[in-house]
């Protein structure tokens, strides 16, 4: 499998990404609450199916991020030009699936 971006910056992306939603969420959570409802009728239907969105996706993205920094726990403890490898058969783990599960221990075939 061919492998473009090295896992560790792969993870830090995905990380970055998580951490500007999250706080996008919390931004439009806060929003609501100081503001209260100031738009149509039209655009606050809108809004609060939006808002149960946003409830259910800050939880949510706090495990990813949680997941993620483990992930990256993990990487800084290999020496260089280490890489994951599986408990069971000592092959590499694929970077996707520990994207996925980054506490995971056993490649996609041994799981
Ligand atoms: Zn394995």
């Amino acid at each position: 499998m061919k492998r473009e971006v090295p896992l560790r910056k792969q993870l830090e992306a995905q990380l970055e990404t998580l951490e500007q939603r999250l706080v996008r969420l919390e931004d439009h959570q806060r929003n609501r609450h100081d503001r209260g409802p100031t738009l149509d009728s039209d655009d606050h239907a809108i809004e609060l199916e939006n808002e149960e969105v946003v409830e259910a996706l800050i939880p949510k993205t706090m495990d990813e991020i949680t997941l993620l920094r483990r992930a990256l726990t993990r990487l800084d403890a290999l020496l260089p030009g280490e890489s994951i490898t599986c408990d069971r058969c000592d092959k590499p783990i694929d970077p996707r699936r520990l994207a996925l599960v980054p506490e995971t221990r056993f490649c996609a075939r041994c799981a």
